[in-house]
C-alpha cells in the first residue's frame, strides 16, 4: 500500500467498533486549501487516527497530527515554521443518532457526523487549518534589509560630536 492516504474513506463508525488503528503521511500538496497558506507544500504531516467505542456505546475517533508546515510570517512575508502538534479527540455520531449536548461542552471533545464515507483527507484538512495561527509571525524577523536603523549613526555619536566642538571653542 502507498504510504499516501490521498482518496481514502473511512467509514468511521465501522472502524471505531473495530478499534481501528491507521497512520500514514499525508503530503502537504495533497491538501489543497491548507497548501494555499504555506510558502511551501514540501514535506508531509503524520497523521494517527485511532478508533474506539467506550462503555456507554458512543463512537470516538482520536486523531492526532503533527508536522511543521512552513507559513508566511505576516510582517516579513518569509518563511516561519509552525509545529503542530494537533491532538483532537472527536465523537462520532451515527446518522439519526441523537447530537450531544451540554455534557460533551466539559469534555473538551467535538463532535461530528460520522457519514457512512468520511474523506480522511478533508478531515485531517479540516483539523490543521483550525489549528494554525490567523497571524503566523517570526518571534524576530530577519528582514534582509538588516536592522538599518540600528545600525545608523547613533543619538549618543552626534551628542559626543557636539561636545568635542565646545571644547574646541
Ligand atoms: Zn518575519
Amino acid at each position: 500500500m502507498a504510504d499516501s492516504i490521498a482518496g481514502a474513506v473511512i467509514d468511521y463508525l465501522e472502524f471505531a467498533r473495530s478499534g481501528g488503528m491507521l497512520e500514514r503521511n499525508v503530503r502537504l500538496d495533497e491538501l489543497p486549501r491548507l497548501a494555499d497558506l504555506l510558502a511551501s507544500t514540501e514535506g508531509f504531516l503524520s497523521v494517527r487516527l485511532e478508533g474506539s467505542r467506550d462503555d456507554k456505546g458512543k463512537s470516538w475517533l482520536q486523531v492526532d497530527i503533527a508536522g511543521e508546515p512552513v507559513l508566511h510570517c505576516q510582517r516579513c512575508l518569509g518563511g516561519v515554521e509552525f509545529p503542530l502538534a494537533i491532538s483532537s479527540r472527536l465523537q462520532l455520531i451515527a446518522p439519526g443518532e441523537e447530537w450531544p449536548d451540554d455534557d460533551l461542552a466539559d469534555d473538551s471533545a467535538d463532535a461530528i457526523e460520522a457519514e457512512k464515507a468520511l474523506a480522511v483527507l478533508s478531515l485531517v484538512e479540516e483539523e490543521v487549518l483550525l489549528a494554525l495561527p490567523i497571524a503566523p509571525r517570526h518571534e524576530q524577523c530577519n528582514l534582509p534589509s538588516g536592522n538599518a536603523t540600528e545600525n545608523g549613526p547613533s543619538p549618543f555619536a552626534a551628542l559626543a560630536a557636539l561636545k568635542k566642538q565646545r571644547n574646541k571653542e
